[in-house]
């Protein structure tokens, strides 16, 4: 008997390990993955190349100009695994992946204007069933019927370590300190803004990674996933 495909929304803490976690369920069940914190990576990245460089300089006007000339988007490309965020059809994955979009970003994606065109387009991206989508706001917001929301948490200072390795091994530079005041502020940000707060959902599932590996996590996943499908 085929197996029915479901939506899973994966919402969390900043650096949690929710992409790596979200992209494995996904090929592990041939789903699609969206990375919905990329997409608003990439409108900051757009607003910083206009020039805007805080949220205080931004005005209606012309926040409505800009979000209307972008576009942000999904690419695969031939030979490379996966899909890649695009910014008006460049791909920018490593551009939005920056300490500085990072430090933007969670100001950004306070904007009611941001977060509407982002909503709209996530929920367009993912009305086929079969996707996994990880965000702060996906089991509460975009998909509040998703079949199966997983919310996820660990310590701040093992999220900071893992953080500064990655961005180590792309040649990015940053202390421990700068990246942990950078995941605390996010955090507070997100669960502070007026519109969709990072909440784990109601019927959310609950994972603490601080004292998981990666392989474990999985382990944990397969076992709730043969239950549901
Ligand atoms: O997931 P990632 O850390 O790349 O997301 C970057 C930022 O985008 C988050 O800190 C958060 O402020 C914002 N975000 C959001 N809603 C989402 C996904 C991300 O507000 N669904």
């Amino acid at each position: 008997m085929e197996k029915k495909r479901i939506t899973i929304a994966v919402d969390g803490y900043s650096s949690c390990g929710k992409s790596t976690f979200a992209k494995q369920i996904a090929e592990h069940l041939n789903y699609l993955y969206i990375d919905s914190g990329a997409m608003y990576r990439a409108v900051t990245l757009a607003l910083i190349r206009a020039g805007i460089t805080s949220i205080d300089d931004a005005n209606e006007n012309q926040l409505q100009n800009l979000l209307s000339n972008i576009e942000v988007g999904l690419a695969n490309i031939p030979n490379k695994s996966g899909w890649f965020t695009t910014l008006n059809g460049e791909i920018v994955e490593d551009k939005i992946r920056s300490l500085e979009v990072s430090n933007m970003v969670s100001p950004v994606s306070t904007i009611p204007l941001v977060r509407k065109k982002m909503t709209q387009l996530q929920q367009e991206m993912g009305k086929k069933k079969g996707t996994v989508m990880d965000g702060r706001d996906i089991g509460t917001v975009v998909f509040p019927d998703a079949e199966l929301k997983i919310f996820m948490t660990a310590d701040p200072v093992v999220r900071a370590k893992r953080r500064l390795k990655e961005m180590e091994q792309k040649g990015q530079k940053a202390t421990l300190d700068e990246v942990l005041m950078n995941i605390e502020e996010r955090d507070y940000i997100d669960q502070n803004r007026a519109i969709a707060p990072l909440r784990q959902a109601e019927d959310a599932i609950v994972l603490d990674n601080s004292h998981m590996t990666v392989e474990e996590q999985m382990v944990w996943f397969k076992k709730i996933i043969e239950d549901i499908l």
